[in-house]
Order: C-alpha cells, then structure tokens, then sequence
C-alpha cells in the first residue's frame, strides 16, 4: 500500500477556477483524500504553511510583492511544487495586463471605471509589479500542470502518480487552455 502524501494548495493570482476544478474531482474526491493529508489550502483554515510539505500545487501568476513572499516562502518548505494551471504556468489571463503600465491599469480600473468613488486603495493592499510572472519565473518548479483550469481526471492522475512514487508522465494528456 502506498504511502500518504502532504498536499497543500496555494492561491495567488488566478480566478480560483483550478481549485474548483480540484474540487470537481467529486466522490473521487473522497479517493483522493485517503491517499493524501491536505494540510494547507484556501479550501481550509490553516493559517501557517507546515515546516515542510511532500506536494504543493500552486494556482495563478505572481502579479505582486506579496506573491513573491508567498512563493518564495512555499518554496523553501516544499518537496515537489507543481504549477497549477495556465495562470501559474504562463501568466495566462492575469499577464494581459503586461501591455499597460502599472499606471495605467489603476487609472482604468479605479478612476477611468469608477461609478461611486474614484479611490485607488492604498493601505493595506499588495503592491503590483511590473509586470505578471508565471512562478517558474521566480522559484523552480517541478512539474508544470496546464489547463484553464486543469481537468479534475488530470489532476486525479497527477496525485495518484505522487502517491506510487511516480514523476506523473504528461506526455499527450495535458494542454492548454
Ligand atoms: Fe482561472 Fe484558468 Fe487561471 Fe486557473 S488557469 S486560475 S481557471 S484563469
């Protein structure tokens, strides 16, 4: 029998699509979760990333200074980091806004766009870089998983190949969009 596996997730830029399409995976959902411990998500209320996680699937860009800190920090505290989806993988959706400046896209969105109050938000919010990034720009990566999102049978595939102690093989399975 094979062993359990960490799995954590993490949300950076992306729509959360790749994380319903986890989700999708339904009553084998229920297969999954006995063959892995979920330790971190946004699907659950963990605030802490653990010491060290076997496998942590990433969906969305890095798109600011707060996402570096994340993905850097995941990085170091993970064993097998897989770029989940289009958004993680190429910039995807989000990287559309590297045609503008920073300045430009707060004008459009916050002042351009506005109905009740033009305010850009200053406190508190992360700050936009330059440009998107897909994280393989920023931190090594393991495996690429593409899609958007990627389909719930590929992810089963993937973790399923985790767990025998196989690198999952995408070789005619996976594709974008
Ligand atoms: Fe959403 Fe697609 Fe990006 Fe996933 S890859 S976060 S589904 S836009």
């Amino acid at each position: 029998m094979s062993k359990k596996i960490t799995l954590a997730t993490l949300w950076l830029d992306g729509c959360s699509g790749c994380h319903m399409s986890f989700l999708d995976l339904d009553d084998l959902l229920i297969e999954v979760l006995g063959l892995v411990d979920l330790v971190y998500s946004p699907l659950m209320d963990i605030k802490e990333f653990p010491e060290m996680v076997d496998v942590t699937l990433v969906e969305g860009s890095v798109s600011t200074n707060e996402d570096i800190e994340k993905i850097q920090h995941i990085r170091q505290h993970t064993k097998f980091l897989i770029a989940f989806g289009d958004c993680a993988v190429t910039g995807n959706i989000p990287a559309m806004r590297n045609h503008y400046s920073v300045r430009q896209v707060l004008q459009h969105v916050y002042h351009d766009n506005a109905t009740n109050d033009d305010v850009e938000p200053i406190n508190g919010v992360p700050i936009l870089l330059d440009t998107v990034r897909p994280i393989h720009a920023i931190v090594p990566v393991d495996l690429t998983l593409p899609g958007c999102p990627p389909q719930p049978n590929l992810i089963y595939f993937v973790l399923t190949e985790l767990v025998a102690g196989r690198i999952p093989d995408l070789m005619g399975r996976a594709r974008f969009g």
